[in-house]
């Protein structure tokens, strides 16, 4: 049998990260086992469901490069489709016309409320009746018809053996009195006709899977097998909310994490193998399987992504970094030569260490980033006017210009045996040249700067630093 498995957001709200370790794991399962990941847009809702979600859906699946095979599928699209099943459930008896008004549901819920039991709340009432005894001008829905006793036992891939009593599980809507589908009917047909094997989600879907399961089953059906991963939780243990970081994709992307980042953090949230932290793609698509899915909340906890995104963005190749940093450059308004281009590219390797997000890393490259004369923060001001300054980065600046090579080793020799010829500790010397070069206070190594700088930049640099 080969594997298929699906992502079935509804479009009626951002992808969130919830949804995103849902398609991941989809997606890991499915190229573990050779088999296909595809997506289902649930947009029968059409009220709540915007084209803004879908795209947001589907960009951030693909920044993700969670890509699903073959064209998505919109659940809308297969209404017909749906209504021939609920009509073919009613030709063959197994589903029914109900045409209780919603005063009589009112009542059943209400009389459920009060027995405070947790069996079903329609009671079936036209299950058996005489559909001659319809009354006029009232559209039915169609309900399918549920077992009336027994159990019914769910061998869930992550949860394990799962048994509800089926007098919990009422005859349920199938398709509307408009002739709309319902969600549950949509979910069992989809997954049919797309051949799905495996329905890994939410385990907020699990009470869905036993009514799925009857339904697939009256249908003459193979159930798929399921997968319910338990919800993610807030560092507090509490059901994640925006507070907690639950928030969209996108809002990911907008903070400067690296996609790689995210999954690799999604992939540990709920998912282990062995003690691994870092783990690639590859590895993650050979080590994955639902045996090694937690069966309790894993909790969200933003500075674990962020160490994990500082170690992506050290493995990240410098063009890639210069390009998200040049987009937020041109974001911001600032034009940015080529030569600092260049020194972007060239300086990535000693900045990077420093940043935890490509924001940070942002504003640790402006030095970089803007030809002379650079801004100065106040510390860099401070530090140019200190005692001798000036004499300093002048005296230096004719010994730089006069280097015969031009790399960091060269440079920190002739910074040392300039501060030894002038009988100073070489900090004295590095801290003026810091603020000159970068109008900062903080940095990288001040010879990697200058190697990357290359001489007229660091010449013109230093002149204008003494103006
Ligand atoms: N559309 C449902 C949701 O977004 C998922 C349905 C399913 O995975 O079976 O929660």
């Amino acid at each position: 049998m080969s594997v298929v498995t699906r992502f079935a957001p509804s479009p009626t709200g951002f992808l969130h990260i919830g949804g995103a370790r849902t398609a991941l794991f989809n997606y890991l399962f499915a190229k573990h086992y050779g088999g296909q990941f595809l997506l289902r847009i649930e947009d029968t809702d059409r009220k709540r469901s915007t084209d803004e979600a879908i795209q947001a859906i589907l960009h951030g699946l693909s920044w993700l490069a969670l890509d699903w095979d073959g064209d998505e599928t919109y659940q809308s699209h297969n209404a017909d489709r749906h209504r021939e099943v609920a009509d073919q459930l009613l030709a063959e008896d197994k589903a029914y016309r109900c045409y209780c008004t919603p005063e009589e549901l009112a009542e059943m819920r209400e009389k459920a409320r009060e027995s405070g039991s947790s069996t079903r709340i329609y009671d079936g009432r036209w299950r058996d009746r005489d559909p001659a005894e319809a009354p006029a001008g009232v559209d039915p829905v169609i309900r399918i018809k549920m077992p009336l006793d027994g159990q019914t036992t769910i061998a869930d891939l992550v949860q394990g053996e799962v048994t509800r009593s089926n007098d919990t599980l009422d005859d349920f809507i199938i398709l509307r009195s408009d002739g709309s589908p319902t969600y549950m009917l949509a979910v069992v047909v989809d997954d049919q006709d797309m051949g799905v094997t495996h329905a890994i989600r939410g385990d907020d879907h699990l009470n869905n899977a036993f009514r799925q399961h009857h339904l697939f089953a009256a249908c003459g059906w193979e159930t798929p097998a399921f997968a319910h991963i338990p919800l993610i939780h807030g560092a507090d243990g509490a059901k994640l909310s925006k507070r907690h970081g639950a928030l969209g994709v996108e809002a990911y992307e907008e903070m400067g994490f690296l996609p790689e980042a995210v999954c690799n953090y999604l992939l540990r949230l709920g998912w282990s193998h062995g003690d691994d932290e870092i783990i690639s793609r590859d590895q993650a698509i050979e080590w994955f399987d639902l045996a090694n899915v937690g069966r309790s909340p894993a909790r969200f906890d933003m500075d674990k992504l962020s160490n994990l995104n500082a170690h992506y963005l050290k493995d990240a190749a410098p063009l890639r970094l210069a390009a998200i940093i040049l987009a937020d450059a041109e974001a911001a308004g600032t034009t940015v030569s080529p030569a600092a281009e260049e020194r972007l590219v060239a300086g990535m390797p000693g900045l990077v260490s420093r940043a935890k997000n490509t924001h940070e890393l942002y504003d640790l490259s402006k030095f970089y980033l803007s030809d002379t004369p650079i801004t100065m923060n106040n510390k860099a001001r401070d530090a140019l006017d200190g005692d001798g300054a000036h004499e300093v980065l002048s005296a230096l600046a004719e010994r730089l210009g006069e280097a015969t090579s031009w790399n960091e080793d060269a440079l920190d020799g002739i910074a040392r045996e300039f501060a030894e010829s002038h009988d100073m500790k070489l900090g004295k010397i590095a801290q003026p040249l810091r603020a000159a070069l970068t109008g900062s206070n903080v940095s990288p190594s001040i010879f990697e700067i200058m190697a990357v700088l290359g001489r007229d930049e660091t010449l013109a640099r230093l002149e204008n630093a003494r103006n």
